[in-house]
């Protein structure tokens, strides 16, 4: 009988606790405390708002989620700065919280029109990713691709430079044809490389700092089918291959489990084979017994090794075929703080292994896998990817675990190997660091003087990010 991943595991699991059970259990109640959360309202009355992990929040004096592209125009004229635009609240960082106005894009969503010929369609920005999955398909078009999860709305996305994975796949901005711009004067300008050009060029990657996107046109391709393949091996033998593997397959990625030696490498590749959905989510079971065993054995690295490399080392390869939006993205219900930094490709591999060397050393308390991808250049002027082929190197921290003193020993690291911070995860970098990891900065940030003199769009992280830092 073969068993499945999450039994396998889990039983391992039990095993392992039940073998150290007196000290782990008062160690597991230490770790799961849930962190202080702060006042639903404020002393005015103010409602909380908070993003997805819990760790950025605000009170808003106003709150508008304007359902016409006219709406929106007369609110970011006339409403209370910050005016801070959002869609999901997936990012880590703090783009979003503002004691100004929060406006939110879910009033504006859906498909706005295509043309079949290009495989084009425009989209209102509020669209989450998950829903345009569906809506495209009665287009008979797909986006090229997508994020790890796609609760994530389209100007959000766009908004950080979010990517999924692929040597000639480009983050999703890179499909961006054309938007519509509402400035903070309550204009809209249509921009794309022939419309106000250098707007496209700068406002693209935005962070929501030069105005609100409300439409966008992406280039998209007609349906495909994929097999995708997820495999445990020695990490040392997928760090060795990686460059033959990435250019191998249309898109891989893999995540390096510390405490192991082993990664999960998944592989997707078009196919004409017969659908074969993908069953149940086990990555959940599959962490979650990650988290067990570092309750239980976190201080005893060596012992921690052999089991999880025991439970993991043989186990069989997980197999389905579907369409590809049904299969790149997924559920990632347990809750994180993350921190991303997109190298030179040739750089990730050694950043890799610095980075597992320094968690494996001095940070028993990880439990989350390192996650690996590749990204293809693009010329928006703020992308992360400007002008280099990209390798991505992502850690994280548990929300209820302490993600500062992990970050602040991998970030250095990243640095040094010429990385550039993926704009929505946490990093410390300010206006003096990023200049000069960025060619056409100071062009950037004139559009955005021009754009919104009186910084109508900034709050206190975008004027650290642009001006004051
Ligand atoms: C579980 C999880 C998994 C993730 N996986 C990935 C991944 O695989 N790859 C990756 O690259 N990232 C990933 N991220 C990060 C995420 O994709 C980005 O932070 C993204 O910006 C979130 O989209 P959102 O709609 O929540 O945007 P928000 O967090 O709401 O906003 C992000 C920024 O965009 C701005 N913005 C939003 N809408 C507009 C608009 N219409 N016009 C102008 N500006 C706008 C906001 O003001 C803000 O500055 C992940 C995050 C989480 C929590």
């Amino acid at each position: 009988m073969t068993l499945s991943r999450r039994a396998a595991i889990g039983l391992g699991v039990g095993a392992a606790g039940a073998a150290v059970v007196g000290g782990g259990l008062g160690r597991q109640w230490w770790l799961d405390r849930e962190p202080a959360s702060p006042p639903v309202t404020d002393a005015e009355g103010r409602v909380l708002w908070r993003n997805w992990s819990g760790i950025a929040s605000s009170y808003p004096a106003v709150r508008a989620a304007p359902d016409s592209e006219a709406a929106l125009a007369e609110l970011a004229r006339a409403t209370p700065a910050p005016i801070r635009p959002v869609g999901a609240g997936h990012s880590f960082t703090s783009l979003v919280p503002t004691s100004g106005t929060l406006l939110s894009l879910d009033g504006l969503h859906g498909l706005a029109g295509h043309d079949a010929a290009t495989h084009q369609a425009s989209v209102w920005a509020g669209t989450r990713l998950g829903d345009l999955g569906p809506a495209l398909v009665g287009i008979g078009q797909e986006m090229l691709s997508l994020p790890d999860i796609n609760k994530q709305s389209l100007g959000g996305a766009i908004g950080t430079g979010t990517h999924g994975t692929g040597v000639g796949y480009q983050a999703i901005h890179g499909s961006v044809k054309a938007f519509r711009l509402v400035t903070s004067q309550g204009e809209v300008l249509e921009c794309s490389p022939e419309r106000n050009a250098e707007v496209f060029a700068a406002a693209r990657v935005g962070l929501g700092a030069f105005g609100i996107i409300t439409q966008v046109t992406l280039q998209n391709r007609a349906l495909t089918r994929v097999h995708k393949r997820v495999y445990v091996e020695p990490l040392e033998r997928v760090a060795a291959e990686w460059a033959a593997l990435s250019k191998g397959h249309d898109k891989v990625e893999f995540f390096a489990f510390p405490f192991s030696g082993l990664a999960a490498v998944i592989v997707t590749d078009q196919t004409d084979a017969p659908i074969r959905p993908r069953g149940p989510d086990q990555d959940t079971d599959t962490l979650l017994s990650f988290k067990r065993l570092r309750d239980f054995l976190g201080p005893l690295p060596g012992l921690r090794r052999r089991i999880t490399h025991a439970l993991m080392a043989d186990l069989p390869a997980e197999e389905s075929v579907d369409d590809s939006w049904k299969l790149l993205s997924n559920e990632r219900p347990v809750r994180f703080n993350e921190m991303e930094f997109h190298l030179p490709r040739e750089q990730q591999m050694a950043a890799l292994r610095e980075v597992m060397d320094v968690i494996e050393r001095g940070h028993n308390d990880v439990f989350f896998p390192i996650e690996i991808r590749t990204i293809a250049p693009d010329d928006a002027w703020l992308s992360p990817f400007y002008g280099r082929e990209s390798g991505s190197l992502a850690v994280h921290a548990y929300y209820k675990d302490d993600y500062r003193r992990l970050f602040a020993a991998v970030e250095p690291v990243l640095r040094r190997h010429g990385g550039r911070p993926h704009w929505g995860k946490l990093h410390t970098l300010k206006a003096r660091d990023l200049a000069p990891l960025y060619p056409r900065w100071k062009d950037a940030m004139e559009v955005r003087r021009t754009l919104d003199p009186d910084g109508r769009f900034l709050n206190a992280h975008l004027r650290e990010l642009f001006i004051d830092g």
